[in-house]
């Protein structure tokens, strides 16, 4: 394992990578400095965001939600309508432009819950790309809607019965198909984590959210936010909303996992609890919830998607700088949060965002009716409907399961 000089957010960072994927690594780094110097390249990248996937997405106020907390005025960046339902498909169809400049005919990708899986096996069958999907065999089993999907699209999906059998696995045994495959296949990489120049690139395309985030609330309060919101898994969505207001004088606060609670270690939450540390995994430098003996723990979320042992570099150097709050929420916090939004709001935040929803819903009711904060809806959580009822233990749910099962057997 070699070290890249570039890619590295303070101490964090870098690019761990075998001596075979360094040409590979290489031509990445320079297209993707070329396209970043080039104006068309981001007009190609956004024309085809508003055309295929309801880009800009709107700003909405929530004025109930507003009233009910007598405080802080919320605001609530709609990256749910995205196509696939989050914002995910924003670095996958970024990824995509980017495979066509390099003239390649393969796309990887790794995935959890799948979200990931489903957005690149989106993109694979939109730019008539070969797609093959790693994914945990624990996960493959647990989210067969998704599975569903990626193969209707055409993906071949592998269930990886290595380690644990979840998402860190499915990035190694990614890793382990390009090793042999690079000449013709990307790996599309889903989250702002992984070896440089991911972490960057993931961000870049992510930051449409910001762009778009910061004019919207100039034109709907004539001012910037006190603060911005956004739950973090490996950092995507929350680098894509923070960048757009990194260098004005608002609040950003990352909310993480805080699973049974963050002094229980059932948590998914490295910066805002104390149990994870700095090492090298996956291809980078960064926190993570590993043993001292730098063995992963396992962690624990009710949303899948935000259960990641890592966080992206940029993130782990923005909070050493003191620039990002970083808060937790408790499963039960989420659910909580979730409840009210659709009650009050009729919007239905996917169980990741809401650890969002749950921080801002501490915090708002402690500031000003002149102050404004806006949380970024990641995702929709009607695609989790599965998970979601399970998390509501709802009886009715329950029995609809059974009856169909029943249908089956007979
Ligand atoms: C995947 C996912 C996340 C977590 O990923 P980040 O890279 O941290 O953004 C958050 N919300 C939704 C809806 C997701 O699908």
């Amino acid at each position: 394992m070699a070290e890249g000089k570039a890619g590295y957010f303070g101490e964090y960072g870098g690019a761990f990578i075998p001596e075979v994927l360094h040409a590979t690594f290489e031509e990445l780094n320079e297209k993707f400095t070329e396209i970043k110097a080039d104006p068309d390249f981001w007009q190609e990248y956004e024309n085809l965001m508003s055309t295929y996937s309801c880009r800009a997405t709107p700003l909405t106020y929530a004025d109930n939600l507003s009233r009910h907390f007598g405080g802080a005025q919320i605001y609530i960046k709609r990256e749910d309508l995205n196509h696939t339902g989050a914002h995910k498909v924003n670095n996958v169809m970024g990824q995509g432009l980017l495979v066509k400049r390099m003239g390649k005919k393969r796309v990887i990708a790794e995935t959890g819950a799948g979200q990931h899986g489903v957005a690149t096996a989106t993109m694979a069958a939109k730019f008539g790309l070969e797609c093959t999907i790693y994914m945990g065999e624990i996960d493959v089993l647990r989210q067969r809607p998704n599975v569903f999907w990626m193969e209707r699209m055409g993906a071949t999906v592998v269930p990886v019965k290595e380690g644990t059998r979840v998402l860190k696995d499915s990035i190694n045994e990614a890793f382990r198909d390009w090793v042999t495959n690079m000449d013709d296949t990307h790996y599309v990489l889903g989250t702002a984590c992984g070896p440089a120049p991911f972490p960057e690139m993931v961000s870049y395309f992510q930051s449409i959210i910001g762009k778009e985030a910061r004019r919207q609330s100039l034109e709907a309060t004539g001012k910037l936010p006190d603060s911005v919101y956004a739950c973090v898994g490996g950092g995507s969505n929350a680098m894509g909303i923070f960048q757009g207001f990194m260098d004005d004088d608002v609040e950003l606060v990352g909310v993480e996992a805080g699973g049974h609670g963050i002094d229980t270690h059932l948590h998914a939450s490295r910066i805002a609890s104390n149990d994870a540390t700095v090492g090298v995994a996956q291809g980078f430098r960064t926190y993570f919830l590993q043993n001292q003996d730098g063995q992963m723990n396992e962690t624990h979320s009710v949303s899948a998607g935000l259960d990641y042992i890592g966080i992206s570099p940029l993130l782990a150097n923005l909070a050493d700088q003191g620039r990002i709050r970083f808060e937790s929420a408790t499963d039960v916090e989420v659910i909580d949060a979730l409840s009210l939004t659709m009650k009050k709001e009729g919007l239905i935040p996917a169980l990741e965002t809401s650890h969002a929803f749950a921080q801002a819903f501490k915090d708002a009711p402690k500031m000003r009716s002149d102050q404004t904060i806006i949380i970024n809806q990641s995702g929709r959580g009607d695609k989790d409907i599965f998970t979601i009822a399970d998390a509501f233990d709802d009886p009715k749910w329950k029995q609809f399961i059974i009856e169909k099962a029943r249908q089956y057997e007979s």
